[in-house]
């Protein structure tokens, strides 16, 4: 499973933080910084999910109010939002 965040699109609400360890407040910025992450473009980061985080990731997904976080099964397919 792999998690893309896209750090342009967040608005720093947070609440993926509650949900994910992954996932830590950049106060400053107003973001979210996704940990571990490669840039693989301007602002779009992503990252592995390990097994035992699954669950976690996508309630971080579920919970981010516009959709920043995507999360993808290893065929590529998209599972959340
Ligand atoms: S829940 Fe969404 S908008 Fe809020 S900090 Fe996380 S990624 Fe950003």
């Amino acid at each position: 499973m792999k998690v893309e965040f896209d750090r342009d699109t967040c608005i720093g609400m947070f609440q993926c933080v509650s949900e994910w360890e992954a996932f830590e407040k950049d106060e400053e910025a107003g973001k979210a910084i996704l940990v571990d992450s490669e840039e693989r473009e301007a602002d779009v980061f992503v990252r592995e999910v390990p097994d035992c985080a699954e669950m976690d990731a996508k309630f971080a997904g579920r919970t981010c109010p516009v959709d920043a976080i995507t999360i993808y099964d290893d065929d590529g397919d998209q599972l959340v939002p």
